[in-house]
């Protein structure tokens, strides 16, 4: 007989998810974990950045605050103390992550795993069967391999510094570029944004990337373009970036690499068990997350599909659902995933962005609406980062299969519309629906 009904690999987002519907549903169950518990997202992703994003808006409205009659400033921000506040916070959840497993009947392995066979895994000294094994192994910050890469940090560097860096350089254009540039910038440091073209953000619509290089602009980033790095060179407090055009940016405290994530398939052993890698290095799966051998199966940031906490977490309670709930077909839908980028103001999208509506439909049968206006916040203000909006909508019913926000606000705006994206919503419904005023958001339902 096995050990467990479940073994699941990483104790991340996904793979504690997993563990305790599986476990809800009566299976015997053993989490195999060889760091923190809540893996990337509590540790060094989501929960740390986001206490970050709210000190860097802390510090936007503290400048903002004169346009209101207030006589403050934000001189004096104590990165260091943020910084152990922020530890004893995730501290925290990393007890409570742990105390609920416990209270599931979740057996708790604190060690490496790898297969030794598609049925069994060494944890250390010992070895665990189990008919079926998630890997939830998660992701790692990629670094370019160019002379010096070592020299820089990642994000999970950026969660170690214990003090603000006078001259920073973050190369990459998407989340994490965006985000840590963001706070690095509202913060205090003077920030080069290193982008290998002239884009950011490319994954997303248009608009968003070029609202947020201007909004970043105005905010004192310098945007470089057209930048390909190809050496790291120089010492602390003097580190030169050697792009292929000849240039040398800097001199710099750090820079920081944002340019991808891998996949943390390493030392799995996955030959051992048959299973198989997709041409990046993911783990491939099917729509049941399935991998290429039977019993086993791959959730969240290792498969390489949308690299998102929510995704993660919804493709293990469902994978759950299906082989201990009885609920024979539940799989993840990955259409119409919401997704914000949190930057200062944040931007939220979901579903297709206006270029992937025309590939996917023809110009002829894609409607547009568009609204750009300076938010009212803002009109007292000296920033004037502007909010724009974009509803993407198909057929001559004006199905709405794409909504785009940038602005404040956006964040917490795209939750709602996600759902009514996802239930099919026309642009007739969205005129319908009666505004609240005065806010943002009301632009979305009153676009013409
Ligand atoms: P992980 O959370 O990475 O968990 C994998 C776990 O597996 C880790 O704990 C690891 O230690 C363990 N492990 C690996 N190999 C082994 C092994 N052989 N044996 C035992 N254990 C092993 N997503 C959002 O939705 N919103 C955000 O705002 C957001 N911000 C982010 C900010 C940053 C800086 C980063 C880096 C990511 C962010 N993400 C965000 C992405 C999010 O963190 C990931 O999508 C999510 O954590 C993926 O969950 P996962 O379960 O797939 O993997
Ligand atoms: P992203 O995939 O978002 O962006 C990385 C970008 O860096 C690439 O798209 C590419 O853009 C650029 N790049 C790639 N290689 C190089 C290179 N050698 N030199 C210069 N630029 C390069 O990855 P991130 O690291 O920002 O984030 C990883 C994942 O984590 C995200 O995809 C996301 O899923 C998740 N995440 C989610 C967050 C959220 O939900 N708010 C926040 C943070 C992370 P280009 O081709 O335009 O040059």
């Amino acid at each position: 007989m096995s050990d467990f009904d479940l073994i699941v690999i990483g104790g991340g987002s996904g793979g504690l998810a997993a563990a305790q519907r599986a476990a809800e549903y009566g299976a015997r169950v053993a989490v195999v974990e060889s760091h923190r518990l809540g893996g990337t997202c509590v540790n060094v992703g989501c929960v740390p950045k986001k206490v970050m994003w709210y000190a860097a808006d802390l510090a936007d409205a503290l400048g903002d605050a004169s346009g209101y009659g207030f006589d403050v400033s934000a001189d004096r921000h104590d990165w260091k103390q943020l910084k152990d506040r922020r530890d004893a916070y995730i501290l925290r959840l990393n007890g409570i992550y742990e105390t609920n497993l416990a209270r599931r009947g979740v057996t708790l392995v604190r060690a490496r795993a790898r297969f030794i066979d598609r049925r069994t895994v060494a944890v250390g000294d010992a070895r665990l069967s189990a008919p079926h094994i998630i890997l939830a192994t998660g992701g790692h910050p990629v670094v370019p391999s160019i002379p010096g890469a070592q020299l820089g940090i990642t994000s999970d560097g950026f969660f170690e510094l214990t003090e603000r860096p006078g001259r920073v350089a973050v190369v990459g254009s998407g989340y994490i570029a965006v985000e840590l540039a963001g706070v690095f910038a509202a913060l205090g440091s003077a920030v080069d944004l290193v982008l290998r073209t002239g884009a950011a953000l490319r994954q997303f619509d248009a608009m968003l990337g070029e609202s947020m290089l201007k909004i970043l602009g105005e905010a004192g980033v310098t945007i470089q373009t057209q930048a390909i790095p190809e050496a790291l060179r120089g010492g602390p407090h003097d580190l030169r970036l050697a792009v292929r055009d000849g240039r040398q940016l800097g001199p710099y405290d750090c820079v920081l690499w944002a340019i991808g994530r891998a996949s943390a398939v390493a030392d799995l052993g996955l030959t051992n068990a048959g299973v198989e890698c997709d041409a990046e290095g993911f783990i491939a799966t099917d729509k049941y997350q399935l991998t290429s051998t039977a019993g086993i199966y791959a959730i969240g940031d290792v498969t390489g599909r949308a690299q998102l906490t929510p995704v993660a977490i919804a493709a293990g309670r469902r994978l759950s659902d299906r082989l201990f709930g009885g609920k024979a077909d539940r799989h993840l839908d990955y259409h119409n995933i919401p997704t914000v980028v949190f930057g200062h103001p944040p931007l939220g999208t979901v579903g297709l962005t206006e270029r992937e509506a025309r590939e996917c439909y023809g110009d002829d049968n894609v409607t547009v609406f568009k609204s750009g206006f300076l938010p009212m916040y803002h009109q007292l203000t000296s920033r004037k980062p502007r909010c724009d909006m974009k509803l993407v909508t198909v057929g001559p019913e004006r199905r709405v299969v794409g909504v785009h926000v940038i602005g404040p606000g956006a964040d917490e705006m795209m939750q709602g519309f996600a759902v009514a994206v996802r239930m099919g919503a026309t642009k007739a419904d969205f005129d319908d629906t009666v505004a609240i005023h005065p806010t943002s958001a009301e632009e979305l339902v009153t676009m013409r």
